[in-house]
């Protein structure tokens, strides 16, 4: 079994080309530098693989979006390590109303020929929109998404067309000019946070928390070949009951695979919870 400092050594002394126009390169750079990685952002134009504001379309889904980014540093810079971040923005899958975000970073090897994805799934987002006839509804709406540290786009509807967004509104009198402008031609105005990372400490943070995760991944390495980036693949539920024994929704087990090799492990109670809550349970609390 390869130990954690053989397996993240892979990539100590070498350089990331990180594929940015946000300034990610603030919370992911000094993370790397715990596997003794030094990232530099490339001149290159990621808006045209997709913008939040919705003036570019994104092609396909989020990782893959992702992974474009990663290998056009790629290709630019001539470099073999690359790194990209991609977020998404929503609602809660299961709690209704409660925005919810999602943040991937990737990084791709391609002198080792490997792929490693960091997530982070957070409630801590500012993701919000509202529609306003007076200026003091988007004055009100500003303080409640953490405005001015966090930015504001404005547009006439959210079905605007790519020229008449204002983008990255960071200052109150700017915000007022813009309301203004939108209520004087449409008698309407839509806000809309700006969700790109320079305009948007949380996201920034949970940018940080995807990091984490992908240098924790990629200290996992694999028992049978030492790749790094042993994953897991499958939460398999079945947590029995403390009370009646059933199995419940909660997860009993993980199993996680070697993307490299075929070695495949199967880990009994992941959260470190042998029995669940009889109030999960659909027999004992119905
Ligand atoms: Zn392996
Ligand atoms: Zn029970």
């Amino acid at each position: 079994m390869m130990s954690e400092q053989q397996c993240d050594s892979l990539f100590h002394g070498r350089t990331a080309v990180l594929a940015t126009q946000h300034r990610k390169e603030q919370v992911i750079a000094p993370l790397l530098q715990e596997l003794g990685v030094q990232v530099v952002v490339p001149t290159i134009d990621t808006d045209q693989f997709g913008t939040f504001t919705r003036d570019i379309k994104r092609p396909g889904n989020q990782l893959s979006a992702a992974r474009l980014k990663a290998e056009a540093a790629l290709q630019l810079t001539g470099a073999d390590l690359a790194l990209a971040s991609e977020g998404s923005f929503g609602m809660h899958p299961a709690i209704p109303f409660l925005p919810y975000s999602r943040e991937l970073v990737v990084l791709i090897d391609r002198a080792h020929d490997l792929e490693i994805v960091g997530e982070a799934l957070s409630t801590e987002t500012n993701f919000s929109h509202i529609q306003v006839t007076r200026l003091e509804e988007a004055h009100t709406f500003a303080q409640q998404v953490g405005f001015p540290a966090h930015g504001l786009v404005v547009m006439a509807a959210p079905a605007a067309a790519p020229a008449d967004i204002l983008k990255g509104i960071t200052a109150a009198a700017d915000l007022t000019a813009a309301v203004i402008q939108m209520l004087d031609q449409f008698g309407q105005a839509h806000l809309e946070t700006d969700m790109r990372a320079m305009h948007n400490p949380t996201r920034m943070k949970v940018i940080a928390q995807a990091t984490e995760n992908l240098i924790q991944k990629i200290r996992s390495c694999c028992p049978h070949c030492g790749c790094p980036g042993l994953d897991a693949v499958e939460q398999e539920t079945g947590l029995p009951c403390a009370w009646c024994g059933s199995p419940t929704h909660l997860t009993l087990a993980t199993r996680y695979a070697c993307k490299k090799c075929s070695f495949q492990q199967r880990v009994l109670f992941p959260h470190r919870q042998e029995k669940a809550d009889p109030a999960q349970c659909n027999y004992c609390n119905p």
